[in-house]
Order: structure tokens, then C-alpha cells, then sequence
């Protein structure tokens, strides 16, 4: 207790040591700090937020209901006081090509009387209800902090409602304060993994593939789905984007898992591994190289010339309409720079790669759940002098952004506020987004979201330090050109 009133109080001293521009970190994260070029370069990372530092993760029943919430023919309900349901409501952008039942925020909204007596009766009387009224393929059922502090069984709830309803009921143990936003992407994966091989359906699909971690926003699934397609790859289960649980059951009739988003399906995968011998590889749809790579990884797994041909025509005319494009992009944004914090590194990984091809060069990354390959991956690919940072603060972030004189600042709904404080353009890379970012086709998107926002009139009516006019006063020049 000790220890955490002195690190509160640490943290409160924040605004005077930026003042001074002093190195701005709270004590113990030091090590989760690093410089690209650093010859001792060795992140600390995967370890819980310091107290006192207000991090930029999610809590554990957030991390896993991200996860579960593209399934969109399921239930889900959140057994909890109302704030959490409505924390997470319709918490992607996420779209389903039929069921909208995904959604809905179904909570059981705790009350005084449930914490003194217990939920359990409430939980049964909301899941039957439901499941009676909207006859959902599953039911997903999300505990929360307080359903962990009173201790109520929700396992022996799902099972009995199971029994009697006839339909799958996971319990999802997502107590919030059980860990990180890590924890909660691993019980989303724990609860799949029961879904998994439920299905009458065992032997396996060839040249087929589950893919794991794209979770369609803005209909980005759709697009990957059919480069898949047309290179000759059988698509079983998507997990979770535009998923289905009957889908889900026979996943392990795949003959290989296609893994994006590691952070939160590289559990599920290497689980799938041992009980069903299905391989995986890790990829990315971010960027062309990137996406490129993707195809041709699934191509050369299954060892056949046809789809490796195809894959080849695929990339070479998808690159004949969008290089051109790109070029003119290139031209008016060299010389941007960028700050990235995003959930997983692999995709900052990506995102550094596909600036750098419109020009933009990548000052300031950062990661919520980073590991250390990760990071030593992100130090070989960055230029020297970059800021590399694991599982940041705002106080943070604004104080690299000004340092290293950034233009641009991508990440997701937390760190939107950040950028338009401090006045320079910002790009939603994360859940929440409209557009899509993914493949051929988002690559060019990201290039107009990504000029569109740094080159905007509107960051010159914004009070800016002194370090921050020069570059905007470039960036004025650029447009007017
Ligand atoms: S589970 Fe706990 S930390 Fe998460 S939203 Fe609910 S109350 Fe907050």
C-alpha cells in the first residue's frame, strides 16, 4: 500500500517535470522506454500498468469482449452494473454481412441489492428471456469486477441454462482488475476454444484456412476474404470478424490458421495447434508489403504452383492501379513525421512500413501489449533516434509528439484527444474506425486519411509551441502547391 501512494503521488508531479523539460516518466517505467540506435537496447514489456501511471489499456472484461464481439449470430451478455455493458457497447466497428444480434449491450445493470444477495437468479432470468426471444446460435456471458468481488457462479448458471435452453452458454471470466487488456484477450480465446471442434464435421478441408485476428472492420474482412478466394484458399471460420458459431465449431476441420492481430489470437492458435495439429503463421494485411506477403505465405504453405501463380497476378495488378496513386501521395507528404501507439506491435510494425512508402517517416512507436520480439523488431526497422515505447500514458505521448516535433499521430479512440490538443493531424487506426485500412484497397485510403488529416487548414488556427510552428508552417506551403 505503501509503495502505491508513493508512485500516485510521483505521477501528480508530472506537469512541473514537463515544465523542465525533464525526461518525463514515471518512476519504474523507465525501462519500458528505449531509443532505436541504442546499443543497450533491451525493453521491459508484458508486465502490468506501474499504479499511478494512467495507462492507455482497456481493462480485462474490454479485452475480451473486443474479441467475442464481431460474432454476430451469438448472445452477449455482460453480467455486471450497467457502466461496463455501456463501456462496451457496440464497442467495433465491426460489420456482419446478416445477424445484427452482436449489437445489442445485454447486461444484467447489478444493482445494491444483487451485490448484498447475489446475481445468480438475475443472470438466469436475463439468459432465458433472451435466449427465448432472440434464439441466438451461443451465448457468451462476460463477468465483471464486481461479479468477481461477490463472488457469484456464472459457470453453474451457463451450464444449467445450457441444459435446459439446449444451446451453447460460455461463461467468459473477465473479472476487470483479474490483469491487463492481454488477460481478457486470452479468456475471449479460452471461451472459443470450448466452441471449437464442437461440430459433427471432422475431417479436414484441403487448401482451407481459419483466419484469426481481422475482425471486418468497416468490411475489411470481405476484401481479404477475396484475395483469398480468388488465389484458390477455402476460408472455414472466420475468428471473429463477421463470425458465425456454427463456423467457429468446425474451425478445426482447417488445414492451417492465418494469425493477424497476434496480440490476441496467438493463444488460441497455438492451442488449436496442440489439440488438433493445425500450423500457424502471423501476418499482416497492413501496407503492400505486407499484404503481399500474407498471400504469398499462404501459398507457399500449401506447396502448389497454381497458387502461387495466382497469388503473383493478384499482387501485380492490384500494384499497377495503386503505385501510381501513391506516387502522388509521396509527393506531398515527404518530410511528415508520425507518431504511432496502437494495441499490438505487429500491426505498428506494418504501420512503419507503410508510411515510409508515402514518405512519412516514423518517429515516436508504441504498443499496449508489445513483447520483446516485437519491440527488437520494431528497434531494426525504425531510424535511429526513434522513440520506442511499451504500454504508454498520455502525459507521455504528448511529451514525444512535441519532442520529436511529430505531424501526425495514429492511433485509436484514446489518443485522438492527444493529437487535437496538441494541434496536429490524427489518423483512427484502431476498432473504432469507418474506413477501411486493410489490403490494396486501404492502403490508398490510409494514404488520403493520412493527408487529408496533416495537410488540414484547420491546425492553423491551433496554438501551437514553438517547436510545433515549423513544420506546420511547411505543411501550409505543401497544400498551397
Ligand atoms: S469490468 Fe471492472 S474495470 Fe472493466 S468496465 Fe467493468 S467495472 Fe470497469
Amino acid at each position: 500500500m505503501g509503495d502505491f501512494s508513493k508512485k500516485v503521488a510521483i505521477s501528480a508531479i508530472y506537469p512541473v517535470m514537463e515544465k523542465e523539460n525533464k525526461n518525463i516518466y514515471l518512476l519504474g517505467r523507465e525501462k519500458q522506454i528505449a531509443t532505436a540506435g541504442d546499443a543497450n537496447f533491451d525493453m521491459e514489456c508484458s508486465k502490468a500498468s506501474e499504479a499511478g501511471s494512467v495507462s492507455q489499456r482497456a481493462c480485462v472484461f474490454c479485452g475480451s469482449r473486443v474479441v467475442l464481439y464481431p460474432i454476430a449470430d451469438a448472445l452477449h451478455v455482460v453480467h455486471g452494473p450497467i457502466g461496463c455493458a455501456s463501456y462496451t457497447w457496440d464497442i467495433r466497428g465491426a460489420l456482419s454481412s446478416g445477424p445484427q444480434l452482436h449489437r445489442l449491450s445485454f447486461s444484467t445493470d447489478l444493482r445494491e441489492e444483487q451485490v448484498i444477495f447475489g446475481g445468480e437468479k438475475k443472470l438466469y432470468a436475463a439468459l432465458t428471456t433472451l435466449i427465448d426471444k432472440h434464439k441466438p446460435a451461443a451465448a457468451f456471458v462476460y463477468s465483471t469486477c464486481i461479479v468477481g468481488v461477490i463472488g457469484d457462479d456464472i459457470e453453474a448458471v451457463c451450464k444449467k441454462v445450457s441444459a435446459e435452453k439446449g444451446i451453447t452458454v460460455l461463461p467468459v471470466h473477465a473479472e476487470g482488475f483479474n490483469g491487463t487488456k492481454k488477460d481478457g484477450y486470452r479468456v475471449a480465446c479460452e471461451a472459443l476454444s470450448k466452441l471449437i471442434g464442437t461440430s459433427e464435421q471432422r475431417n479436414k478441408v484441403p487448401f482451407s484456412i481459419n483466419i484469426l485476428g481481422d475482425f471486418n472492420l468497416a468490411g475489411e474482412l470481405w476484401m481479404l476474404a477475396e484475395y483469398y478466394r480468388k488465389i484458390g484458399i477455402n476460408i472455414i471460420a472466420q475468428v471473429t470478424g463477421d463470425g458465425r458459431v456454427e463456423d467457429i465449431r468446425r474451425a478445426n476441420t482447417a488445414c492451417l490458421n492465418v494469425v493477424q492481430c497476434s496480440g490476441s489470437m496467438t493463444w488460441l492458435a497455438k492451442d488449436m495447434k496442440e489439440k488438433y495439429g493445425i500450423p500457424y503463421i502471423r501476418v499482416s494485411y497492413f501496407g503492400i508489403e505486407d499484404m503481399s506477403n500474407a498471400l504469398y505465405e499462404v501459398a507457399r504453405f500449401f506447396d502448389d504452383e497454381s497458387k502461387m501463380d495466382a497469388a503473383k497476378l493478384l499482387v501485380a495488378t492490384e500494384l499497377k492501379k495503386l503505385l501510381p496513386a501513391l506516387k502522388e501521395y509521396k509527393e506531398k507528404l515527404t518530410g511528415q513525421k508520425a507518431a504511432i501507439y496502437v494495441g499490438g506491435a505487429f500491426k505498428a510494425i506494418s504501420l512503419v512500413k507503410a508510411l515510409r512508402l508515402i514518405g512519412v517517416q516514423t518517429v515516436v512507436i508504441g504498443s499496449q501489449t508489445g513483447n520483446k520480439d516485437d519491440y527488437n523488431l520494431i528497434k531494426d526497422i525504425c531510424d535511429e533516434g526513434t522513440i520506442i515505447v511499451d504500454d504508454s500514458n498520455p502525459i507521455e505521448l504528448q511529451h514525444f509528439i512535441r519532442e520529436k516535433n511529430a505531424t501526425i499521430f495514429i492511433g485509436g479512440v484514446k489518443e485522438r484527444p492527444i493529437a487535437h490538443k496538441l494541434g496536429i493531424g490524427f489518423c483512427d487506426h484502431n476498432h473504432e474506425r469507418k474506413e477501411a485500412l486493410a489490403g490494396y484497397e486501404g492502403m490508398l485510403n490510409f494514404a488520403k486519411e493520412i493527408y487529408a488529416t496533416a495537410m488540414s487548414p484547420v491546425w492553423q488556427f491551433v496554438r501551437k509551441s514553438p517547436s510545433q510552428e515549423e513544420p506546420r508552417i511547411k505543411n501550409q506551403e505543401q497544400r498551397l502547391k
